[in-house]
């Protein structure tokens, strides 16, 4: 005799219930000495620690957890690991801004102290969420990227790619934030339209007369290179190869012709100043011009500048026009909207400084990266592109060094005395060169004992773009190879520029191999007016405040509903709430069904005398789960929930159960062997439901998995039950045709007796149905005693010609006449 299931379920109980009991079991740990099951493994993302796991991260979380227990269910032995991305700039912002300090004020190693305490306490709360959701993680793998022993990990790596010439030092421009002081990496610039004034300012050509020029930075003008204009712009080609004056210096410089410049633009003429933007270094490389920096890393005019100096830029472009309209040399001033590159973090406008930085060449593997992209499956299909062309799109190299202190140190010493470079051994690292000395006695190169340490750290995502060889165990444990490359890697459409790309330059450029074998892509999530969510749009959405009121599976039902992988997708309130509704229907059909089968025992045979309504929806099922396993296959999560909820709601309970209700109630009217059937197939399609529904609900179908069919089934959790094998032979057309037919004949009849107000079990004293066929009338008749039993028909009569009466919803030649 079966448990019976509580009336009410507390869905939130049972879904923290069943969180513990998972971790207490270890259900979801990682067999290293299983060598039977194949491995699958997931590159999980360490997420940055920011320290809210916010709605959009529900949704990344949500896409790899179903991928994880479906896998575990196809008989992987799965590795779901999960790390944290500590390091970098956003946690510095805030301790800064929290402290009222900023990181040169204290001493490194206080300001490290400050931000890991920051860091921790983040952690905690993410953690929370990640566990609330339910992901079916194997926390035994936990790590931090701030922790010695992944530094240990980064650093080996740096040490690697240094050995084989991927990384160099060099002087060369990079984007800079002058408020966070340090360089920053093309992926980390973010675009926005400004309005700003184009200033049209005379230059004084050497031989007399003007030249005039439009600029949006004045301020620059101390740092003019050249004047440049198009080779075709007829206007100037008497002037190319002639000298002007730099206003407000007695410099000369040469005007020369570029194609880059557009005629159009202003007056056609360009200054050339080091520098305004990306144009700007292109023409310096190819003239070779000078360089002249005019602003220093806080974003200040430097000595070169002369009287503003020490200027922040806003007041040096006031002092400059002001200059120059003193001299006369200010034309007119015209409104402009222009693009400019912001900090991703901070927002403040980047300048573009030449500084001495390290940089790893990431360039010279496009091709490499553009062959392997193309050799994974990507999900969806045409994100490769994206990696593809973001690599073509990168004009310099990986700038990994960052003028930070909440960082992996970069493991280098300069010797004093002759500038050689100290690069650490393998077995020294983790190392803090900023608190430790190279480990030799001496330069190797001239023999002096007095080092500097390098004091740069490296990019955070020098970090994170080693998780799939980390994950796998590189480089401690022989047997990584087993976990790498990663069955999947998944990331958001945001980030396949930065973590999708750099784990795979790095992967090819240490291991020469790709990091990963699928890529799977997640939307961003909308805010609930289909704009982008944001706080100050009144839009947003805590993800805690969801789980809090409709926990983990409704919100889960919600994310893989939300839209195709790889869309953006809204967040809908209504959605969650369907979601929601939908598990109390699923629990209390499930109880019903569990009163229902409560004396049924499975025959040694497993033969039942099956029904037509009972291998209708046998074949049914077994058609969901092929179009559910082929879903997953794909991660189309969306089409995998849809029509998992579709079957059971409407084809499972509204039709199905009501049809055989009285076949279950009445065994002296039906024989015990029809009721059986009933019992049986009741017993086989809920349980085909819930192991459909277990990758995306996995805790309400655990409870009632656990109260009605641990015992027989075996597998200590319905997430490590064995994904339903397909059975082709079970779907059967012809079968669900019949059934079709007999379930739309119970919906007419059920539908008329509510439109005549009459209860839906009232007797009906004679129907009379007009098949309209010999075929349908054959059919009508092999359902006859569900149909009779269902609305509670006294006499039945089928008939194979036409008639009136009431038509049958999509069977337009089927009427019945109903007499009370
Ligand atoms: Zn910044
Ligand atoms: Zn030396």
């Amino acid at each position: 005799m079966r448990q019976s299931l509580p009336k009410e379920s507390n869905i939130l109980e049972v879904e923290k219930k069943w969180q513990s009991k998972w971790e207490e079991m270890g259900t979801y740990r990682f067999d290293w000495n299983d060598l039977e099951r194949p491995v699958f493994s997931i590159d999980t993302p360490p997420p940055y620690t920011s320290g809210e796991f916010h709605i959009g991260l529900v949704l990344n979380w949500t896409y790899f957890d179903v991928v994880a227990r479906y896998k575990r269910m196809r008989g992987y032995n799965v590795h779901f690991p999960q790390g944290w991305d500590c390091h970098g700039l956003p946690v510095e912002v805030v301790v800064e801004k929290a402290n009222k300090i900023k990181k040169t004020d204290v001493p490194p190693d206080q300001f490290r102290k400050l931000c890991m305490q920051l860091v921790e306490k983040n952690i905690e709360d993410m953690k929370k969420s990640i566990m609330r959701l339910g992901c079916s993680i194997d926390w035994s793998t936990e790590y931090r990227t701030m922790n010695p022993d992944y530094w240990r990990r980064t650093q080996l790596s740096y040490i690697l790619l240094y050995n084989k010439g991927f990384i160099y030092r060099g002087k060369h421009p990079v984007n800079w934030c002058p408020r966070c002081e340090t360089a920053i990496a093309d992926a980390e610039v973010e675009y926005d339209t400004r309005n700003a004034e184009l200033h049209y300012i005379k230059f004084k050509l050497e031989e007399g007369g003007f030249l005039e020029i439009a600029t949006t930075r004045p301020e620059l003008i101390p740092a003019c290179v050249t004047v440049a204009v198009n080779p075709n712009d007829e206007r100037y080609a008497q002037y190319v190869g002639k000298s002007i004056q730099v206003p407000t210096t007695d410099r000369m410089v040469k005007i020369i012709a570029d194609e880059m410049v557009d005629p159009k633009f202003g007056t056609g003429a360009v200054m050339i100043c080091t520098y305004g933007d990306k144009a700007d270094v292109k023409t310096v490389i190819k003239h070779d011009l000078p360089v002249i920096m005019c602003i220093d890393d806080k974003g200040r005019m430097t000595q070169s500048t002369g009287k503003y100096a020490g200027m922040k830029s806003e007041e040096a472009k006031k002092a400059m026009l002001a200059d120059l309209k003193g001299q006369g040399l200010v034309d007119k001033a015209e409104p402009l909207t222009q693009e400019v590159s912001l900090c991703w973090r901070c927002r403040t406008p980047i300048e573009i400084l030449e500084r001495e930085q390290w940089f790893m060449k990431t360039r010279i593997l496009t091709d490499d990266v553009e062959k392997n992209a193309l050799e994974i499956t990507w999900y969806p299909d045409y994100m490769k592109h994206r990696l593809i062309d973001w690599a073509k799109s990168l004009e310099w190299d990986w700038v990994i060094s960052r003028q930070r202190v909440f960082a992996t140190p970069i493991p280098i010493w300069y010797c004093n005395n002759c500038n050689e470079i100290i690069l650490a051994k393998p077995e020294w690292v983790p190392i803090d060169p900023r608190t430790e000395k190279p480990k030799i006695a001496k330069c190797p190169k001239c023999g002096s004992k007095d080092f500097r340490p390098e004091r740069d750290v490296l990019d955070t995502w020098f970090d994170s773009s080693i998780t799939c060889a980390v994950h796998a165990g590189w480089p401690d444990r022989k047997d990584w190879h087993r976990l790498f490359p990663a069955s999947m890697h998944p990331s958001g459409v945001d980030i396949i520029r930065t973590w999708a790309y750099y784990l795979m330059v790095r992967s090819l450029a240490l291991f020469n191999e790709k990091p990963y074998q699928s890529c799977l892509i997640n939307g961003m999530v909308l805010g609930t007016d289909g704009r982008e969510m944001h706080k100050h749009l009144g839009n947003y959405v805590a993800s805690l405040e969801v789980m809090s009121k409709y926990g983990a599976d409704a919100t889960r039902q919600w994310a893989t509903a939300g839209g195709a992988t790889g869309s953006d997708i809204p967040f809908r309130w209504p959605d969650v709430e369907y979601g929601w509704r939908f598990l109390i229907k699923l629990w209390n059909a499930s109880r019903f069904v569990n009163d229902l089968i409560a004396d049924f025992e499975m025959n040694d045979k497993g033969e039942y005398a099956l029904q037509p309504l009972d291998k209708w929806i046998l074949s049914k099922a077994e058609r969901l789960t092929k179009k559910v396993t082929d879903a997953l296959e794909r991660c189309q999560f969306s089409i995998a929930i849809e029509e998992t909820r579709n079957f059971a709601w409407h084809v499972f309970c509204d039709c199905y159960i009501e049809a055989v209700k009285d076949r279950l109630y009445k065994p002296e009217h039906y024989g015990e062997e029809k009721r059986k059937a009933a019992q049986y197939t009741l017993y086989t399609v809920l349980y085909r439901i819930l192991q459909l529904l277990a990758p995306i609900t996995p805790h309400v179908t655990e409870e009632i998995y656990q109260i009605m069919y641990a015992d027989d089934k075996g597998s200590k959790s319905i997430n490590l039950s064995p994904w339903p094998a397909l059975d082709e032979k079970l779907i059967d057309e012809e079968t669900e045709k019949h059934g079709d037919l007999i379930v739309a004949v119970i919906h007419e009849i059920r539908r008329e007796k509510s439109e005549k107000h009459m209860p839906l079990n009232a007797p009906i004293r004679k129907l009379k149905t007009y098949a309209g066929s010999k075929d349908f009338a054959k059919i009508i008749a092999e359902g006859k005693e569900d149909i009779c039993g269902t609305c509670k028909i006294e006499d039945f009569e089928v008939l194979s010609k036409k008639g009136d009466g009431r038509e049958v919803a999509n069977y337009g030649d089927v009427h019945f006449v109903m007499e009370c």
